[in-house]
């Protein structure tokens, strides 16, 4: 048996040791018998299980006291809705469109209640940049301002530097106007500063663990604002107070995200993660760019993302080979989405440095014997 080089966007590959130790317990979770899946989500065993991923969550994050961490179900998809029935109480919300998942974020929300377009960066169906924070015309009277601090699919990511110039832009202009953000693909890849977001929110299935869990971060004073008719399972509220038990919770994803937490502790922490993740992406792009051009990055190269690369090479009937020699050559996941074609290498937590050598060496190859 052996692993192939996973760069799948996601569902993703999860680290070996991660699922080494769920297949060791799986018949018998630490002597109870049973697996952690097969228990009441109720009982002691699973209690203990899911206090400990939030415990560990907590600490990587260094999530504040004031927040409560959720972990829900229905993937990000559901929180496009979720967030606006939550939080807009009747007013409006900015909404800053930046790739498809903003840009659906946006489609959702106004169907919710009122949301306002701040600024697209859309050109001509491609998606390559982010705006200046300081040139956004902020609504001084919005709920809160959404946005999404990295494309999956078109590879932009929000860097710290650009995340602070937004945070300072947006309370300058509009005291107290909380962010939101879809963190769902580049969560956990690096520290963060929690405290400048009111919610952030992902779904699990690249760099938490399986999908069928969503993890929602909320600041304890956004609780409580859900419109009136909106169904008890998701007031944010309702899952706070119970400790996002209302009912059954995925209670084997949380188990699966707890390994993955108490993998990334022992890993150092999220600083010791991000250094890694940036040798990947650096590597990475340095080989797109050194290319002569046959590897493209349409990206600015400000707001390239560390954890999805999307890249072009001359023609599309290239792509579609390079996929298919990569796929013979035993990588998995590197068609690019559907919707924009080309080749995207995702790089999150669990995929190897050694998987990027692999890559680089076959994207040398495949140059050589087709440019
Ligand atoms: N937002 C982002 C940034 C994503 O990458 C994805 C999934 N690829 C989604 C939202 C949709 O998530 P889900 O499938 O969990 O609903």
């Amino acid at each position: 048996m052996t692993r192939a080089w996973n760069f799948s966007a996601g569902p993703a590959t999860l680290p070996v040791e991660v699922l080494q130790q769920a297949r060791e317990e799986l018949l018998d979770w630490r002597g109870i018998g049973a697996s952690i899946m097969e228990v009441s989500h109720r009982g002691k065993a699973f209690s203990g299980v899911i206090a400990a991923a939030e415990a560990d969550l907590r600490d990587l994050l260094a999530i504040p006291e004031n927040y409560r961490v959720l972990f829900l179900q229905g993937g990000q998809t559901l929180q496009f809705a979720q967030v606006p029935m939550n939080l807009l109480a009747g007013r409006s919300a900015d909404y800053l469109i930046t790739g498809t998942w903003s840009q659906k974020a946006y489609k959702e929300a106004a169907k919710v209640g009122k949301a306002r377009l701040v600024a697209s960066t859309e050109d001509n169906g491609h998606f390559t940049r982010l705006p200046e924070p300081g040139e956004l015309r902020f609504d001084r009277d919005a709920a809160y301002f959404h946005l999404c601090t990295n494309e999956t699919i078109h590879g932009v990511e929000a860097h710290e530097d650009y995340e602070a110039r937004l945070f300072d832009a947006l309370s300058a202009a509009a005291p107290g106007v909380p962010l939101v953000s879809d963190m769902s693909s580049h969560i956990l890849s690096r520290p963060l500063a929690v405290r400048r977001y009111g919610l952030i929110s992902a779904g699990a299935q690249k760099n938490i663990g399986p999908s069928g869990l969503t993890l929602v971060i909320v600041r304890d004073d956004l609780l409580g604002r859900a419109a009136a008719g909106t169904p008890t399972i998701l007031d944010y509220r309702n899952q706070a107070d119970n400790d996002s038990m209302l009912n059954t919770p995925s209670t084997f994803a949380i188990y699966v995200a707890g390994l993955v937490f108490k993998w990334l502790k022992a890993r150092g922490g999220l600083a010791a993660v991000a250094a890694v993740n940036r040798e990947k992406a650096r590597r990475l792009y340095a080989a797109i760019d050194g290319s002569g051009g046959f590897y493209r990055s349409e990206v600015d190269v400000a707001c390239r993302s560390i954890m999805n690369v999307p890249f072009r090479l001359p023609v599309p009937e290239l792509e579609a080979r390079f996929v298919q020699a990569s796929e013979a050559a035993g990588f998995i996941g590197l068609k690019g989405h559907k919707s924009v074609g080309g080749i995207r290498a995702s790089l999150y937590n669990a995929v190897p440095l050694e998987a990027v050598e692999a890559l680089l060496r076959f994207m040398d190859e495949f140059r050589a014997a087709n440019a």
